[in-house]
């Protein structure tokens, strides 16, 4: 039985009791049975899980603290507080792709939107076609439940929609595709529209607020401004971790940290975790790790009202499309704040400040692709913590996205559009008239045509019964170590299909209670 996390005391300050980087003096050397790395939806999940059951839990977490009144509007400033690497982190191979890591107590979950969807149950089936796993969406709806129920998940109400949703979900129905309010991990939404840089209405439930507070009070202890760099090892048996202290904002290296654990469980995220294997040179013999990298390339089309919609009221995401999932296809309205949005308007000098000067008339709608067929791998970069990510996406995932980019222009259109702006190379900037917009379906586009943002990731320490298949058995225990745990999306072992968030929050749970039983 879980208590909703609106049912619990609240304190003025959610993050009382976790150990800042004012608060330390000099090098640190701690002991715990359950050392957890990564404050993010996996690793909250688990330590907070732990603490409850009574085990001596360590978080650890390399990002701040952030608390809602030092969240910033401006993108470029809440990019380089919240995110690595200031936001300008992108993989190298066939196209040049954006992904976006957090370095903030509660990881993604600070600045992402909030969708929580649950997988369908044939997901699961295409796991087990390429690893052997054999959990099922029934195995996991109790984990699912289990989340959703302490976060409160619920679907996006019509009051915070807007009419930059509003406008997403009329051109679905007027094209009879189906769509639906995105359920999202937040209570008391203002529809300000702001996840991506901090909800400074403090309502998204992001793990900082919700998992880290609970765990606390269970007794887990919170340390932020710790970098793990390398996980102790003797024999098949991890002993804990090294590191050290870094400032924050400006990642200044400080004292040194040991932390001694019975049992560590890595929830760095899926870039930074089998970059952590790498540097201790664990599990070398597995041919998985920072491998198979996946991603859910997402593309945006601007749709041009002739009138002022606003857009900037409304939740940030608040309905989607799942129709041609299936397929591969998820269809979502989106929003980022204007100096994000203004690097995909076209034009130079007095074009493009046309465009500018019509932010109020647009909405971005998006799609994003399964990508089943591309794939990627991470290595460890010499001399740092930070990943080398490669990533091909492949021709058939870039017919697919181009179908999905012909979906989207007809959304924009029977959204009452008066222009697009699809954003392709080869493609033109401004689209005036729907028939001219074939030219969307008919000029067949090359990844290079494409900046395509990959914001959810998964597979580098994929999932499998076989240790030739993967890193992690399915109870989330490296193949290769007896007490090593992996529980972030990198254990996916293919495709969320629907935004990961979720899925990696209801996996980490089923860890946990894992790892309490085996305890
Ligand atoms: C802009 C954006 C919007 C998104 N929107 C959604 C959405 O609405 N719904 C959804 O389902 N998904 C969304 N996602 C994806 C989702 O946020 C991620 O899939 C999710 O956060 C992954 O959780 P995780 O625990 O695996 O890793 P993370 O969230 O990355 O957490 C890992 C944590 O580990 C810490 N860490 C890393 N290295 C170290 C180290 N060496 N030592 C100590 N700590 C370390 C990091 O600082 C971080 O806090 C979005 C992502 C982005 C970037
Ligand atoms: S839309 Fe605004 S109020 Fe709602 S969760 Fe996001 S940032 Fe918070």
């Amino acid at each position: 039985m879980t208590t909703p996390l609106a049912m619990l005391p609240t304190t003025t300050d959610p993050h009382d009791g976790v150990k800042a980087f004012a608060d330390y003096r000099g090098d640190l050397h701690e002991r715990c049975e359950v050392l957890v790395v990564g404050s993010g939806p996996g690793g909250a999940v688990v330590a907070k899980e732990l603490a409850e059951r009574g085990h001596d839990v360590i978080l650890l977490e390399e990002g701040p603290p952030m608390g809602r009144r030092e969240f910033k509007q401006e993108a470029g400033e809440a990019m380089q507080r919240l995110i690595r690497d200031g936001g300008s982190r992108a993989s190298r191979g066939n196209i040049v792709t954006p992904t976006m890591q957090a370095i903030v107590l509660g990881g993604g979950s600070v600045i992402n939107s909030a969708i929580c969807a649950r997988p369908p149950a044939w997901i699961f089936d295409k796991w087990a076609e390429r690893t052997g796993t054999s959990i099922t969406r029934a195995d996991l709806d109790p984990h699912f439940e289990r989340v959703e129920t302490f976060l409160g998940v619920a679907p996006t109400p019509a009051e915070v929609q807007g009419e930059r949703n509003e406008r997403f979900r009329r051109g679905c129905e007027a094209i009879g595709m189906s769509v639906e309010p995105i359920w999202r991990n937040v209570q008391g939404c203002k529809g300000s529209g702001e996840c991506f840089t901090g909800c400074r209405n403090g309502a998204k439930k992001s793990t900082d607020v919700s998992y880290v507070p609970a765990a606390i009070r269970a007794g887990a202890r919170v340390f932020t401004s710790i970098r793990v760099e390398r996980v102790v090892a003797q024999g098949r048996r991890v002993k804990g971790i090294e590191g050290r202290i870094v400032e924050p904002l400006t990642n200044a290296v400080h004292g040194r940290v040991t932390f001694d654990a019975d049992l560590v469980v890595l929830a760095a995220g899926c870039m930074a975790t089998p970059v952590i294997l790498q540097k201790s040179e664990l599990c070398t013999e597995n041919r998985w790790v920072g491998k198979d990298l996946r991603f859910h390339p997402g593309l945006a089309m601007l749709a041009m009202y002739d009138a002022p919609i606003d857009p900037w009221k409304g939740a940030t995401q608040g309905y989607h499309s799942l129709q041609y999932l299936e397929e591969g296809l998820k269809f979502e309205v989106l929003w980022s704040p204007p100096s994000v949005l203004a690097t995909r308007m076209p034009g130079v000098g007095h074009s493009y400040q046309k465009h500018l000067l019509r932010y109020d008339h647009l909405a971005p709608f998006d799609v994003i692709c399964a990508a089943d067929r591309s794939s990627g791998e991470v290595s460890a970069k010499r001399g740092t913590m930070s990943p080398d990510i490669q990533y091909h996406f492949d021709q058939e995932d870039v017919d697919l996205m181009q179908k999905g980019l012909g979906i989207l222009s007809d959304i924009c259109w029977a959204s009452g559009a008066e222009a697009i702006l699809p954003g392709l190379h080869g493609i033109p900037e401004v689209i005036e008239r729907k028939e001219d917009a074939e030219v969307i379906r008919t000029h067949r586009l090359k990844a290079s045509d494409t900046i395509a943002a990959s914001n959810h990731a998964f597979c580098t320490t994929r999932m499998s019964p076989s240790a030739r298949l993967g890193v992690v058995d399915e109870s989330g225990r490296c193949h290769d170590l007896d007490n090593l745990y992996i529980a972030d999306t990198g254990i996916f072992a293919a495709s969320s299909g629907v935004n990961p968030m979720l899925l990696c929050m209801a996996l980490a749970d089923r860890v946990a209670l894992g790892i309490h039983a085996r305890l």
